[in-house]
This record gives C-alpha cells, structure tokens and sequence, in this order.
C-alpha cells in the first residue's frame, strides 16, 4: 500500500496503473467498519481501490467541531493495508487549498434543505474537495455512504451537471448491533448518552412502520419520529423530515406514487450532533 501526501505522488502512481480500474473512498479518516464496508465493495468492483484521508477544513462551520475531530492516522493504515487498499492520499491543507486558492464549486437546489438549511456552508466545502480528489485521483468509480443521504444526492447532481466521467456507488449504511449508525463521531457521545443515542434509530423505524402500513402522509410520520425523539430526554431534535429522495423536497402532504420517501433526521445529544437516515421504497408490502 502507498501512503502519499502530494497530488504529483497520486498522478505518479496513476500513471503507473494504466488502464486498470480504480475505485475511490474519499473519507475524513477515524475509520470504522462503515469506512471498510465502502473499501471492501470498492475492492470487488476495481483493480486498485485508493482511499483519501482529509480532514476538509471547508466542509466545516465556524462553530463546528474541526479542531477536536477525531484523528488516527496510523490505526487507519494499518485497517487500510488489511483490506488491501492500492493508495492512500492523506493531504495537507496546504497541499489542497494552496496560497492563491480561490475556486469553489457551489450545486444550488438540493443543498438547501435539510443538512444544507442548518449548515449553509457545507456542502460547498464538500463539493469543492470532492471535485478536486476526483480530478486528482482520477477515479472510473467513486464509493460514498448511504448514512450521508443528502451528500450522495449532492454528488450525483455535480457528477451529472460537470460531466464528470465516473460512476458514483451508493452503500449502504453499517450500523452497531444495536442499531446505532456508525459515524467518527459517536466517539464523542458519553458512556450515558451512548445507549441513548439508539433513539434515532428507533424514530426512523417507527417512521418505516408507519410508511410499510401505508400511511404515506409526511405530516404523520415526522410527527413519529419526533414522538420517539421527544421521549429520550438526553435527545434534542434538530430536524425531522420525510421527504422525496430525488428532489428532497418536503411532503406537506401525502407523497407521490411511486416516488419512495427519504426519512432523515438530527439530533443532538450533548454537544454532539448525529445524523440518520433510511431510504423506502414505495412498493406494495405483499412485493
Ligand atoms: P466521513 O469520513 O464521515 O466523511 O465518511 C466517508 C464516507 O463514508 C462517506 O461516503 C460516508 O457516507 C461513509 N460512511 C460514514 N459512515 C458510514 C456508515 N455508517 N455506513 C456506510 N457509510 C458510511
């Protein structure tokens, strides 16, 4: 496994690979087995797979957690060189975003909602670095998380709207036995909070019941959601929503046949804020 931290170090190792094919994990590092998941189906579609650990200064709010985001470089390498990744690109900022840098790429309907109405900066940072490690790495396919469902509406809109020549592969999300979505972030959550933390969880699932008996009203399953929520006293809603998973708009009232439901929810517990999420099909139960 090559560890490289300069992007003429990518282009070399590219060059070198020819036209075998090349899977991507971009990730913010603090791997965990949701991060493996993503290398592991990368793995068994492509030749090579490469895996980028930054910590994107951009993709940050001024008032979020950057400085105490969890880091462990060398405990992700040596996960990395077992699920026998090709590359790792783990960048400065430096080298990303040198003096003089002045480009951003901005999409605008599908940011706005949701993670985009509460962190209005976000995804711009997101798309930004995304378009630049795939202009570097240069990938035929790149592997991005269901847990984040906005992000992969997000980065198939820029793939599809700059052409970019890539496929872009949705995984699912990998969850704790008990249902808790893995995230770098559950780190965070005290031994108290931590069983807690299961409420978001249980909110989407209660949401699903709803959905799988039918009903299909947007109204009733937010208010679901924030029923189970509202019963977990270290919990503090930051949005609740059901909403259409191609335009993320919002049902106000019932949804369209056919079009499947997005419910996706935030929460904070302490000064941690989790994020969750479960796609539904709109298919007949007897299916
Ligand atoms: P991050 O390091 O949090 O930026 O995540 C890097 C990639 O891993 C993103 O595409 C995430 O959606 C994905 N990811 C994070 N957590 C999970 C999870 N629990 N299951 C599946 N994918 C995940």
């Amino acid at each position: 496994m090559k560890v490289v931290t300069t992007i003429d170090e990518v282009r070399a190792v590219r060059r070198r690979q020819g036209t075998a094919t090349l899977g991507f994990v971009p990730t913010m590092g603090y791997l965990h087995e949701g991060h493996l998941d993503l290398v592991r189906r990368a793995r068994a579609e492509n030749d090579y797979v490469a895996v980028s650990i930054y910590v994107n200064p951009k993709q940050f709010g001024p008032t979020e957690d950057l400085s105490r985001y969890p880091r462990d470089l060398e405990r992700d390498l040596s996960l990395l060189r077992a699920e026998g990744v090709a590359l790792v690109f783990a960048p400065s900022d430096a080298e990303m975003y040198p003096p003089g840098y002045q480009t951003r790429v901005l999409v605008t309907g599908v940011t706005q909602p949701l993670e985009g109405a509460k962190r209005p900066t976000h995804f711009e940072g997101v798309t930004t670095v995304v378009a630049k490690l795939f202009n570097i790495v240069r990938p035929n396919r790149a592997y991005f998380g269901q847990k984040d469902a906005q992000q992969t509406v997000v980065v198939r809109q820029m793939a599809r709207d700059l052409n970019l020549d890539l496929d872009i592969v949705v995984c699912p999300t990998t969850r704790e036995p008990d249902g808790l979505a893995m995230s770098s972030r559950n780190k965070y959550l005290t031994a108290e909070q931590r069983p807690a933390a299961t409420v978001l969880y249980r909110a989407l699932r209660a949401a699903e019941a709803l959905w799988r008996g039918g009903t299909r009203d947007g109204a009733v399953l937010r208010d679901a959601m924030r029923r189970v929520l509202d019963a977990e006293p270290l919990a503090r809603v930051d949005y609740v929503s059901a909403a259409d998973p191609l335009t993320l708009e919002e049902w106000e009232g019932d949804a369209r046949a056919g079009a499947g439901a997005l419910l996706s929810l935030a929460v904070f517990m302490g000064p941690t804020r989790l994020i969750d999420n479960v796609l539904l099909n709109d298919r007949p139960a007897d299916e």
